[in-house]
């Protein structure tokens, strides 16, 4: 359950009990996956509790809803005040804190009548668990950049993530691997992809894939770990001969993977880069000046 009697919501610079507000069965948004949100973590820290990144997860919610032309009529600045004193309304800690930009009544294709922003926030847990995942590549591919946009956090975007994690699922698998609509790896339904090889790391271009902003951050520090990282566009078959690998992304932080349908990961988890980045961002997330 996300929400109980007591839980508090942020909906367009007001706060209102989870359990009285109401949403429009008219709403574009509904019917069309025309919205935008994202999903951001905060932790505890020993100067209280810190929104990671939050700046740069509201900057990328306006990004997504100027790309598919979504009025955007908040300031980064007000979403983040907003988000923290939602966190003390609903004395959360490590929470995960959901915004969405949505659409009023409107049947018809045409731009939005109404936009409105709410924020959530719950407690949860490792979103792919603690234990290293078990993928399948997918029988889904990310949607091609040109009939959408692709680097946009976009609520109808999630029906493929949704096909493509049941899909794995129902096969007995954690999670799946999409590849892009040219057949390169591209990333995981929520969480973006690095791989290990002879030492060195690896991970999908920008161009067809959300940017996370986990990603970023493990960029940032294996740049400070003096990791070598090349980014490109590679195959599965690149993958099958790599050493290790690993998903990352705001609600799976950084995991481990075990194996990819037949292929098992030869290197020992422990010793791996991607232990050290899982590692230095479980620290980074809890510095107080992250
Ligand atoms: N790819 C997809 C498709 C996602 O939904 C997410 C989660 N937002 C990510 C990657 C990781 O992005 P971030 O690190 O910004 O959470």
């Amino acid at each position: 359950m996300y929400f109980n009697s007591e839980t508090v919501l942020y909906l367009d610079g007001k706060f209102v009990k989870a359990n009285e507000s109401t949403t429009d069965l008219y709403s574009q948004t509904l019917h069309y996956g025309y919205g935008a949100f994202e999903g951001i973590r905060s932790y505890v820290t020993e100067q209280g509790t810190k929104v990671f990144k939050a700046e740069e997860h509201y900057e990328r919610l306006k990004k997504s809803c100027e790309l598919v032309k979504i009025p955007f009529n908040y300031t980064v600045q007000e979403l983040v005040e907003a988000t923290y004193e939602l966190l003390e309304k609903n004395n959360l800690k490590n929470a995960y804190i959901r915004p969405l930009v949505y659409c009023g009544q409107n049947m018809s294709l045409s731009k939005p009548t109404s936009v409105s922003v709410m924020i959530a926030a719950w407690d949860w847990g490792a979103y792919l668990g603690e234990k290293l995942l078990r993928l399948t590549v997918s029988s889904y591919c990310r949607p091609h950049p040109k009939s959408i946009h692709i680097e946009a956090k976009v609520c109808g975007h999630y029906v493929n993530s949704i096909l493509a994690t049941n899909e794995a699922k129902d096969k007995g698998f954690d999670e799946a691997l999409l590849l892009d609509s040219d057949g390169f790896l591209a990333e995981g339904p929520g969480a973006n992809l690095f791989f290990e090889k002879d030492g060195k790391l690896f991970t999908p271009q920008l161009g067809n894939i959300l940017p996370g902003i986990t990603r970023s951050t493990v960029l940032e520090l294996a740049e400070e770990l003096g990791m070598e990282v090349e980014q490109g566009k590679f195959t599965k078959e690149d993958l099958f001969q790599a050493d290790s690998a690993f998903y990352c992304g705001t609600a799976a932080e950084v995991v481990g993977i075990a194996s990819v349908d037949d292929y098992t990961f030869p290197k020992n988890w422990n010793t791996t880069l991607g232990k050290k980045l899982q590692n230095a961002y479980s620290l980074l997330v809890r510095k107080p000046t992250n």
